[in-house]
């Protein structure tokens, strides 16, 4: 055994990141990375959008396969739950009864969904989508001819469900209790063309409607809403949103900040080496106004856990990356550079109706993010702009024949 041992905590999209970066940190000690779930680490995306209607199975989403933890010699327990943490001792006890002594604890525990209190919500047969095998139950419960979804919830993994299943002839409902669904993350102006064109492809989308039970006993039948309205359907899938798992980390005591755990640009948290990673991490960003943001997606959690790798091996590395995120509404492709706010202003290029355009978000007149919707071109130069820090008028953002990327210095 070698005098070091990280201790990976989940083996997520952060977790593995952070697992198949040590080596290449030249870290020479023991790698050992638990997970709770039974599958070889696997990219969770993609369970929303193409493994609910059968266009990518389970193969197609586990990567690397699990040759490639054995050659970086990384021990790699799957079906296993770290139960308790001791950071004096530096121990962690698992499920299976083992314990590991660790000198570097890397959190990567993601998040959880939601409890909400919706009767018959836990019976079996209501599904969701946040694990693969959760994924594949809704994949088989949707074969064998069209259907009708009722999705609880209008986030993003709820529109991302529901335009897969209508384009593959489906329908789909969705029910979501707020006015305004999505308009926290993107603000409410660009949340409602974002709904416009899922509706426009055929989603049905009822907002201000609130799920009080799941109708069936084990075998749902449909929902009743808080306004005592029953609709009946073959599926009925609940996306009611994630909470970032923090058990582990309040027992050890690290500081929160942002609704998760605070950690300094190396990812490191207030314990001295126990690092937290991915969707749990409230980290320091340049691109942002707030000290410290928590963000959901994919493109952070790698960086978390390469940057993570780094410190534990060598000492050294910053997490600065501008966040990025992807979301597939059918053929609607959304991407978004930056931390956008409800409270921004917004700038359209484009045309929204088609769609193949863009939002920008300006705060004080600085292009702090943006919003793309099946178009790459204006996404490049608004990358490249926020990361240059360079603003350029709303005129200059709204007229086509302005060329953004001739905007940036030298
Ligand atoms: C359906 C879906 C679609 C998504 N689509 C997109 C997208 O299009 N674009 C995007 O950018 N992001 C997307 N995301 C978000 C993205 O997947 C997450 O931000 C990212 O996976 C976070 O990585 P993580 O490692 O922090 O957490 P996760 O990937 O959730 O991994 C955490 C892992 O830790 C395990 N775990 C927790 N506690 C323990 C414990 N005590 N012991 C052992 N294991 C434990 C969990 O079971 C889990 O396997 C999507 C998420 C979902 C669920």
């Amino acid at each position: 055994m070698s005098a070091e041992t990280v201790l990976i905590v989940g083996a997520g999209t952060a977790g593995r990141s952070l697992a198949l970066s040590l080596r290449r940190a030249d870290f020479a000690g023991d790698i050992v990375l638990v997970s709770d779930e039974r599958e070889v680490p696997y990219d969770r995306p993609p369970l929303s959008k193409s493994v609910v209607v059968g266009e990518v199975d389970a193969a197609g989403v586990t990567r690397p396969d699990r040759a490639a933890y054995a050659q970086d010699r990384v021990d790699l327990r799957l079906g296993v739950a770290v139960t308790a943490v001791d950071a004096a001792a530096r121990t962690a006890q698992l499920s299976d009864g083992s314990m590991v002594t660790w000198t570097a604890l890397a959190l990567a525990t993601g998040a959880a969904p939601r409890q909400l209190p919706i009767a018959g919500l836990d019976q079996p047969g209501v599904h969701r989508v946040t694990r693969l095998d959760e994924a594949l139950a809704l994949r088989d419960a949707l074969v064998g001819g069209p259907k009708h979804l009722v999705i609880i919830g209008g986030g993003f993994i709820g529109m991302e469900v529901a335009a897969a299943a209508v384009k593959h002839g489906h329908r789909a409902t969705v029910l979501e209790a707020a006015p305004e669904p999505l308009s926290r993350p993107l603000g409410l102006e660009v949340a409602e063309r974002v709904l416009a064109w899922s509706r426009a492809r055929g989603v049905e989308i009822r907002v201000g409607t609130a799920v009080e039970q799941v109708l069936g006993d084990g075998q749902p039948t449909g929902v009743r809403t808080a306004a005592g309205e029953e609709l009946a359907a073959a599926v009925v899938v609940a996306a009611i949103g994630v909470a970032p798992r923090l058990d582990l980390a309040r027992a050890l005591g690290c500081a929160e900040a942002a609704g998760g755990i605070a950690v300094d640009a190396g990812l490191r948290t207030s314990i001295p080496d126990v690092y937290a990673i991915g969707d749990i991490a409230a980290y320091p960003s340049s691109y942002a106004d707030e000290p410290l943001i928590r963000v959901e997606h994919v493109s952070v959690a790698i960086g978390h856990g390469q940057v993570a790798a780094t410190q534990i091996a060598r000492g050294e590395g910053a997490y600065d990356d501008l966040p990025t995120f992807w979301s597939d509404q059918g053929d609607v492709t959304l991407n978004v550079v930056g931390a956008p706010r409800a409270d921004d202003t917004i700038v359209w290029r484009g045309d929204a109706d088609a769609p193949v355009c863009t939002a920008f978000y300006l705060r004080a007149g600085r292009l702090r993010a943006a919003l793309a919707a099946n178009d790459t071109r204006t996404l490049r130069a608004a990358r490249r702009l926020i990361t240059a820090g360079v603003s350029p008028t709303p005129e200059q953002l709204a007229d086509p024949t302005v060329a953004l990327i001739e905007l940036l210095p030298g």
